[in-house]
């Protein structure tokens, strides 16, 4: 199959969901044009200097020289005192430096970042009164947008969300009636597939068979494990390498974009991954209305074109 093909709907691997891919309407990948990135500075309340003291809840580096600082969020929607609405949230500072993309970090500096959401997960998830928490980013900084200091977030609830409970029940249903793992099958198929952007003996990367952005892709760690706490150094060292190139590939488009980690705490059939979705689709009508995706970048023209750097 080539990306020149027809239109076709294609399912997500577990969830219910749908997508046509239209490559025939697509913009086709577009060329990297040089840009400037605008390193303006600006005092921020995430600049080292202006962090209050009070609200750091976790460091990697030392009080004068951090690297990575988890901080508390100062308007959460959930809050471990709120019944209602329970949960808490964090903001993770990735850098001191103002006015740099997390992708503009050297591969080492973003595993620091990843380390940290180690080890946020593995303290928040003491909480037995927490039963989810996501890490996600949203990254909206395009050359000549006013750049906001690279930051990501924690979410955590007593709530597993809708999807990620149907994702759970549908690798528990694969298991059952394949007698293996969805994840493990959906990573040998894909690294031998035209979406594989990366593989090596511990992660793969690929774009998803029904990806529902433009440029929509997935790192996974090569065996089961179920949230970032139960990866060791060598992966984390992996996935900052490959994030890294990805996130560049976007910084070079010019595209925000957000990402997140799948993660539960204490499942066998779960894998970890970090999804990136770049926002560079509109949803409309058909979207809104019914749900289905149109992605105009069918995944394989992705992948293609995040292998021309990533190796
Ligand atoms: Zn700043």
């Amino acid at each position: 199959m080539t990306y020149n093909m027809r239109s076709e709907f294609r399912k997500d691997y577990l969830l219910n969901k749908y997508v046509i891919i239209t490559p025939g309407r697509a913009q086709r990948p577009r060329d990297i044009s040089e840009q400037t990135v605008l390193h303006r500075y600006q005092e921020c309340v995430f600049c080292p200097k202006n962090i209050e003291k009070k609200l750091i809840l976790d460091k990697i580096g030392d009080d004068k020289s951090w690297q990575v600082l988890s901080i508390k969020n100062k308007f959460p929607a959930v809050t471990l005192k709120n019944q209602k609405a329970f949960g808490l949230q964090e903001v993770i500072v990735e850098t001191p430096k103002h006015g740099v993309d997390l992708g503009e970090l050297s591969p080492g500096e973003i595993k620091k970042v990843l380390e940290m959401f180690k080890k946020r997960t593995s303290d928040i998830s003491k909480n037995k009164k927490l039963d989810y928490i996501l890490v996600f980013k949203n990254n909206g900084s395009k050359a000549g947008a006013s750049i906001t200091h690279s930051h990501s977030q924690i979410f955590a609830t007593d709530i597993i969300p809708p999807d990620v409970q149907e994702e759970i029940s549908a690798a528990e249903n694969y298991f059952t009636k394949h007698k293996s793992n969805a994840y493990a099958d959906i990573i040998k198929k894909e690294i031998k597939s035209k979406r594989k952007i990366y593989n090596n003996k511990l992660i793969a990367a690929f774009c998803p068979y029904a990806s529902a952005y433009h440029y929509e892709a997935w790192i996974l760690p090569k065996r089961p494990a179920d949230n970032i706490t139960a990866l060791n150094d060598q992966e984390l060292t992996a996935i900052a390498k490959v994030l890294k190139q990805i996130l560049m590939k976007l910084h070079a488009l010019g595209i925000s974009y957000n990402f997140f980690m799948h993660q539960v705490i204490s499942n066998p059939n779960q894998y970890f991954y970090i999804k990136i979705q770049p926002r560079d689709s509109v949803w409309a009508g058909v979207e809104l209305g019914s749900g289905i995706v149109i992605n105009s970048v069918a995944p394989e023209a992705a992948a293609k074109f995040y292998r021309k750097i990533v190796k």
